[in-house]
């Protein structure tokens, strides 16, 4: 029997004592959009108007990015072949084209026919057999899809999802509206991605808790002027014949990424560039996702492992803990 299991809404990282902010009052706006929950903190006189433009900008970016809305850019380009994109969709599909070939197409944003396949898209998981994959993989290849200016092409049976980077960008987005209208302190949560303006009103960093696999928290991250977001395989899966699907796909294999991490967390200053890299190194494995890092400046990682070990990046050595349960377990710091 086939048992469809879907992770609770709730973001896979969550802000610990958020409201603790004493005599500072802040100004909090939540909205579905782009599939998920999103929750924006911000402080300050402006906040109440910048919350506002930030509300009307996340719709406007779900309206240009999704790949199921009619009219939506990704839309047009998946339905026509050939589009041209607003501003917003061709920076993102430009950034997202470069973290593709960056990962070496661990990241691809054409996986789309086959994450319909197993069913990620509606709900209704399957398990598509080898001759269905092989057949789809032939249209999976970022290298495919072209972006001249702000015009995109794609060969016939490709098409392009950048679902998996789409809330990174939004975070961006978000960080720059708040700043230019005078917002110091904010703190937005788009799903499972986290992105914080400035520090707390006080002064004191962002606390921002990672979910454990099993449920529960198995880490804290201390953030200013940061993005912090995981991809792991218990977010979204379902059952079949005792083997767990996840949604994260090895572009390689058509088929969910087994690589023995259960999830990947990225920390930068760039949203984008968070979501984009915490599919991929889920996708590349703790040694493969290490050496990664090791050529990179501009990030930093926490790697949970199947067998619970935690792996995390020296940046990130003053800024993480264990938590809760999770204290007293292995903690690896990386080195370059
Ligand atoms: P979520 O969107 O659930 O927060 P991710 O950011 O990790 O999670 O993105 C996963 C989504 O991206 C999947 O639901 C799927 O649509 C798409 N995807 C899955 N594997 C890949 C991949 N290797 N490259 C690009 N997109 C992917
Ligand atoms: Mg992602």
């Amino acid at each position: 029997m086939r048992r469809c299991v879907l992770a609770a809404a709730a973001a896979c990282l969550l802000l610990l004592a958020a409201c603790a902010q004493g005599e500072t009052k802040a100004w909090e706006g939540e909205l579905l959009a782009m599939d998920t929950i999103m929750k924006l903190t911000l402080y300050g006189e402006n906040a109440p108007q910048a919350g506002a433009a930030a509300m009307d900008r996340i719709r406007e970016l779900e309206g240009l990015l999704s790949v199921t809305g009619e009219g939506s850019d990704v839309y047009r380009a998946n339905h026509t072949g050939s589009a041209q994109l607003s501003p917003d969709a061709a920076a993102l599909l430009d950034r997202a084209l470069a973290l593709c070939r960056e990962t070496d197409g661990a990241l691809d944003v054409t996986v789309y026919p086959v994450v319909r396949a197993w069913g990620f898209t509606t709900g209704e998981y399957r398990v598509p057999d080898d001759g269905e994959l092989e057949a789809l993989l032939e249209r999976v290849d970022y290298r495919q899809a072209t972006l001249e200016g702000d015009r995109v092409t794609l060969p016939e049976g490709v098409e392009l999802d950048l679902g998996g980077v789409a809330k990174g960008y939004t975070g961006d987005q978000l960080m720059a509206l708040l700043e230019g209208e005078g917002v110091a302190s904010a703190i937005v949560e788009l799903g499972g991605n986290v992105q914080a303006l400035g520090a707390k009103p006080d002064g004191s960093p962002w606390r921002v808790a990672l979910q454990a696999p099993e449920g529960g928290y198995a880490g804290v991250l201390e953030i200013v002027d940061r993005a912090v977001v995981t991809s792991g395989g218990y977010q979204r899966y379902f059952e079949q014949d005792g083997e767990i699907y996840w949604h994260i796909i090895d572009p390689a294999q058509g088929r969910p990424a087994r690589s023995g991490l259960q999830s990947v967390t990225i920390v930068a200053e760039e949203g984008t560039l968070c979501d984009g890299l915490s599919t991929a190194l889920f996708v590349m494995g703790r040694e493969r996702a290490l050496d990664f890092w090791r050529t990179r400046e501009d990030f930093e990682c926490v790697l949970i492992s199947e067998d619970n070990t935690v792996a995390v990046t020296e940046g990130l050595e003053e800024s993480f803990s264990l938590y809760g349960d999770w204290e007293g377990r292995p903690l690896e710091i990386i080195r370059r």
